[in-house]
């Protein structure tokens, strides 16, 4: 909001809380009047540019609306899909980033004369975390690729729940590989002459923010027991137990 000069305003203008339906873009400036910032916040990502805005009988000209009128919703779905699988992206190559520096430093760092790297307590979990983003980044390239080859619209319907694996993985992944490198780095992992607590700090809030981890698994249990998604037909056709 320090920058903007409008603010894309979700509200409901139909139905009822939970609807899919029934929700409107507005596209308001950030100077109008009655757009108030009461208060910046302090995240644990230190003061940062987002803020808390109330909005008090804002006036629009009535064609002040992206998309159209109630249907607000897959719109926002249309760029979710795309940030959701860049933040998995960036978050998998954070996680390889303190995998390979704490690699690197488990085998230079010598107490009492012998390399940390020795030590299959240093090196399991590391083992672990490398497994992990290896098979991740085959589902994330190629989750993107079946992106790029079709619309929004077929993404929400057949590839969202693959886009919220990828997520919700990357970002809790990036987490447990940033929390073992500040371990293996010992004190100085902990203090800010190595960028892991930033990593962490950073990576932390994406498992909230554009959908929280539980809300990506909500999308893929969806998908999962055919309640959305392509299996929806499958399951409407089997008879009853
Ligand atoms: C740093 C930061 C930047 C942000 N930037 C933006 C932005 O640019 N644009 C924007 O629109 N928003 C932004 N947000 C807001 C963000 O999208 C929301 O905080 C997020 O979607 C979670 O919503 P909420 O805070 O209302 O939590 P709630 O919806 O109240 O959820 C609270 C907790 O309950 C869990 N939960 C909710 N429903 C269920 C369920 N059915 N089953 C199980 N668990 C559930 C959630 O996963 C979460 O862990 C930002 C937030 C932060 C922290």
């Amino acid at each position: 909001m320090h920058v903007a000069t409008h603010a894309m305003v979700f509200a409901r203008t139909s139905g009822e809380d939970g609807d899919a339906k029934g929700i409107t873009c507005f596209i308001v400036p950030a100077d109008a009047p009655g757009v108030k910032i009461e208060e910046w916040l302090w995240t644990f990502n230190m003061p940062t540019d987002h803020p808390r805005v109330s909005f008090t009988d804002v006036w629009l000209p009535e064609d002040s609306y992206w998309g159209e009128v109630d249907r607000g919703l897959g719109l926002g779905q249309s760029f979710v899909h795309q940030n959701r699988i860049r933040q998995a992206a960036s978050s998998l190559g954070a996680a390889v980033y303190c995998i390979e520096e704490s690699v690197k430093y488990a085998r230079a760092r010598k107490p009492f004369g012998k390399p940390l790297s020795d030590n299959q307590a240093i090196q399991w979990p590391l083992v672990e975390l490398a497994t992990q983003t290896e098979m991740l980044r085959l589902l994330i390239r190629k989750t993107a690729w079946q992106m790029d080859r079709m619309d929004h619209k077929a993404v929400e319907r057949t590839l969202s729940d693959k886009v919220s694996m990828c997520n919700y993985w990357a970002n809790r992944l990036v987490c447990e590989a940033a929390d073992r490198a500040m371990q293996i780095h010992g004190g100085i992992g902990y203090s800010r002459h190595k960028p892991f607590e930033h990593i962490y700090r950073h990576h932390r809030r994406y498992r909230i923010t554009e959908g929280a981890e539980e809300i990506q698994m909500r999308k893929v249990a969806a998908f999962l027991f055919g309640y959305m998604g392509p299996r929806k037909a499958e399951f409407a056709k089997a008879p009853a137990a």
